[in-house]
């Protein structure tokens, strides 16, 4: 079932590039396989995928160990600062940078490491109070604030679009997001890259790539429905 998703999320990826005039090498597929078994990820790493991403700090913890070393791992749920040392310098991006305190926690464990992290600032794109995330107008205010911070590597921004029946309705938050990209990209800042736009769920990543996602996150369209026990 999941390399048949796989193809059904591909086609329809590889449709919305060419509908939008996109390069489908311009688009990242993250598969989501948080609260998913070890063997569901052997089964789309065994269809090619490469990109896989977490929201819980543990459960990637204990599923890096268990597969294969080329996995890149994406950190995509809230982050508390706590946490940060379990996963620094073994995830390939942390999506959910909402906060300076939280940059510089993961700054102090980049230095430890000697490495630059790279990181998404998450934006509440809809305001939805239920949603983590800075507000759209507080978006360059953060990039200057973690600009000092030579650990980490500001390289796009990432959203959670508010659940709608009709994804649709979500085109015009998607265009903002890019717009605000670009915007913060226009004021050049030194070691900072816009070149990321992590949006677009199962129910809407057609559309996020038609308004300019780089990257989507696909968990329940390949694994299918999440169990919350
Ligand atoms: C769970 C999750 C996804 C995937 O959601 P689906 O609707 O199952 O595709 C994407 N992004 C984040 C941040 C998530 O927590």
């Amino acid at each position: 079932m999941i390399t048949e998703n796989l193809q059904l999320v591909e086609e329809k990826i590889r449709m919305a590039c060419q509908r939008s005039g996109r390069r489908r090498e311009d688009v990242t597929l993250i598969a989501v396989s948080k609260t998913k078994p070890v063997s569901d990820i052997q089964k789309a790493y065994a269809a090619g995928i490469r990109q896989f991403g977490e929201n819980k700090v543990q459960e990637l913890d204990q599923k890096i160990g268990q597969l294969p070393a080329d996995i890149q791992w994406h950190l995509i749920g809230h982050l508390q600062r706590n946490k940060v040392k379990y996963i620094a310098g073994r995830v390939s991006l942390i999506h959910s940078v909402d906060s300076y305190r939280l940059a510089e926690e993961i700054n102090i464990h980049a230095k430890k490491r000697n490495i630059r992290i790279p990181v998404l600032l998450e934006i509440n794109a809809a305001g939805e109070e239920s949603k983590f995330g800075v507000r759209p107008e507080e978006a360059a205010e953060l990039v200057e604030e973690i600009l000092p911070l030579d650990g980490v590597k500001i390289q796009g921004l990432m959203t959670v679009a508010p659940f709608v029946s009709n994804p649709e309705e979500n085109r015009e938050i998607f265009r903002a997001m890019k717009q605000l990209s670009v915007d913060i990209a226009g004021k050049n800042y030194d070691n900072v890259s816009m070149d990321t736009l992590s949006m677009g769920m199962t129910n809407d990543y057609e559309i996020a790539i038609e308004e300019g996602a780089t990257m989507v996150r696909v968990g329940t369209g390949i694994f299918g429905e999440r169990v919350y026990v």
